[in-house]
Formats: C-alpha cells, structure tokens, sequence
C-alpha cells in the first residue's frame, strides 16, 4: 500500500454535515492513525524539500492546520505560527475580513509573528472555495512575507479553490 493509499483510507465522509447538502470530509482517523498520520507528514515534506529551497515559516490555519503544521515545521526544522479566527490572538495583530457561505469571518496573526521578506508554507486540512486560505494569502501579503505556496491533504475540485489562490500554488495529497 502506498502512503497516499493509505491516507485516503483514513478519510471518512458524512453527508448533510453541518448542514444539508454537504458531504463533509472528515479527517479525524489519520490523527488516531501513527502511521497514516506520519504518511501525510511524510508526504508534505517531500514536496516541500523538493519544490523550495528554502522556507522560513510554517503557517497553519485554524483550526485542522494547527493538527498538522507544528509537525511539518519540525521535519523542515522551522518555526510555526497560527492564523487564526478574529479575538483570539493576545498583543497587536493584524486582520482580514473574508466571505463565508453567509455572512464574514475574519482572520488574524500577531504583527510580528512574519518578518517582511520571509518565506512561507500555508497549511490547511482542506481547500474547498479557497476563501479561508486565500485571507491567509492576503495576511501574508501585508506583511510583506512571501507566499511559496499551500498545503491542503483534501481538495475540493469542482470548487475551483485553486483559482482563487492563483498566482499561488496549491498541493493536495487527495482530489475529490
Ligand atoms: P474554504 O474557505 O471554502 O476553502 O473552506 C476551507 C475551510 O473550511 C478549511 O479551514 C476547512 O477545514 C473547512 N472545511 C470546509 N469543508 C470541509 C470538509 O468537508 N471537511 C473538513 N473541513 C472543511
């Protein structure tokens, strides 16, 4: 069985979650999993050494990006930082409202948690319309950090997420 194989045995889906009409993809069995969870790790780090030189920083989304950013960092032997939802940052930060299916959300970091000029990994659990990952692209930019690219285990294709990204690349381990 190849790694890939055997994270994608470790995805469950639950229609009309968490409301009617969406099939919810659930990552939770990799984390319960040592083996399909290192796969994923495995996986990302391989594309991260062979796709960029260098990166600075590991950025994950909350709140699935946390469950697998610190781990990714540590194989890179970088640090981590968290994007996360509006309030829950203490000291200054830095915001970006984005669309959500109703209503707003916003995403924030700490100000200084970036340097201007540093280069990043984006990491999440899943891309679907590309909205939360796209605010993150947009926290990056006015930091003045540079976007090497996102991380997803799941995408969503017929969403189109990765246009909305576009000039950024988006890597994904699986495509449904
Ligand atoms: P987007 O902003 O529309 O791309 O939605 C992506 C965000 O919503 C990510 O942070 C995901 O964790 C979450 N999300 C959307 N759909 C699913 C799903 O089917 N399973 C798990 N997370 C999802």
């Amino acid at each position: 069985e190849s790694k890939l194989q055997l994270v994608h045995r470790h995805i469950r889906q639950f229609p009309d979650f968490p409301k009617k009409g969406i099939l919810f993809r659930d990552i939770c069995p990799i984390l319960k999993d040592p083996a399909a969870l290192t796969a994923v790790i495995d996986l990302f780090e391989e594309h991260a050494r062979k796709n960029y030189k260098q990166v600075d920083l590991v950025i994950g989304l909350d709140a699935r990006g946390f469950l697998f950013g610190p781990l990714l960092a540590q194989r890179l032997g970088v640090g981590f930082v968290l994007v996360r939802k509006k309030g829950k940052l203490p000291g200054a930060t830095v915001s970006v409202a984005y669309d959500l299916e109703y209503g707003t959300a916003e995403a924030e970091i700490q100000e200084d948690a970036v340097a201007p000029g540093q280069k990043v990994l984006l990491i999440d659990d899943l891309l679907a319309t590309g909205g939360t990952l796209f605010a993150a692209c947009e926290l990056m930019r006015k930091q003045q950090a540079e976007v090497l690219g996102c991380m997803v285990i799941i995408e969503l294709k017929e969403l189109n997420g990765s246009d909305k990204l576009k000039p950024h690349s988006v890597f994904s381990l699986l495509q449904y």
